[in-house]
């Protein structure tokens, strides 16, 4: 099996070294290719006003100075000579993409990038607390028995997958729920208004950090519980329900 592994956290991200870890203990034929620079919330933009430049760090390794979408098509495109990859592994992203947050996620774009271009995806990410170090040995050691299975499976080709590893030790997960993507109540993002040196605004984005009561059945609601959260996501953004009532509606 030949395995591409990207993310949105950048080459030197922790994250992409425990994706390597998991990657290689399912193939020898392991190619990584991630942005130069960190691209969270990059979503699924693609660099178009300048040209991308490619940094070979070592056999099979590279960087891109874009983002994780151009860093899929480059890798399929261009990086990887002869036979296609059968996998594409994202991540492991530093923090959760639950809910909406895959809308904004580079690290769910980079996988939504292969998909399109014909490769099953993976999309990871390791839920965190802020202010306590990631427990990244928990994907570590859940992501490839689960890995291995969902390949066996399969999936329909136009689908990705989205898992998210819950902020417990290894030890301490549950299982692994089947999850719909959940919604919040309220948009996580703030913006906090601060002063420069020559007092004038200028703003951050970031985040609430406030835990709701998540719906049962989501993805949040499945890590908040101790559970590994994967979901299938499509990329057909079509809400059918609505169709029928907006035919009438221009009637
Ligand atoms: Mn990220």
């Amino acid at each position: 099996m030949r395995i591409l592994i990207t993310n949105d956290d950048g080459i030197h991200a922790p994250g992409l070294k425990v994706l390597e870890a998991i990657a290689r203990s399912l193939s020898k034929d392991v190619w990584i290719v991630a942005p130069e620079t960190e691209q969270s919330g990059a979503s699924h933009s693609l660099t178009l006003s300048r040209p991308l430049r490619v940094r070979k760090i070592s056999t099979r390794k590279y960087a891109v100075d874009g983002t994780p979408t151009d860093c899929t098509l480059m890798a399929l495109t261009e990086i990887i000579k002869g036979a296609k990859p059968d996998l594409v592994l994202s991540g492991v992203n530093r923090g959760a993409n639950l809910a909406e947050d895959v809308t904004y996620s580079g690290t769910v774009a980079a996988a939504m990038e292969a998909t399109l271009l014909g490769v099953p995806a993976i999309a990871m990410s390791q839920v965190l607390s802020f202010g306590h170090p990631v427990k990244w040995a928990t994907a570590e050691n859940h992501a490839p028995p689960l890995i291995r299975k969902l390949v066996k499976a399969g999936w329909p080709r136009n689908v990705l997958l989205n898992i998210n590893f819950p902020d417990v030790i290894a030890e301490s997960v549950k299982g692994v729920r089947v999850t719909t993507q959940g919604q919040r109540d309220l948009s996580d993002l703030v913006m906090d208004k601060r002063v420069d040196a020559r007092g004038f605004p200028y703003y951050w984005i970031g985040f609430r950090r406030e835990i709701g009561l998540p719906e049962p059945g989501t993805d949040m609601d499945a890590v908040a519980k101790g559970y590994v959260s994967l979901t299938a996501l499509q990329l057909n953004l079509t809400d059918e329900p609505t169709m029928a009532a907006l035919k009438k509606a221009i009637r």
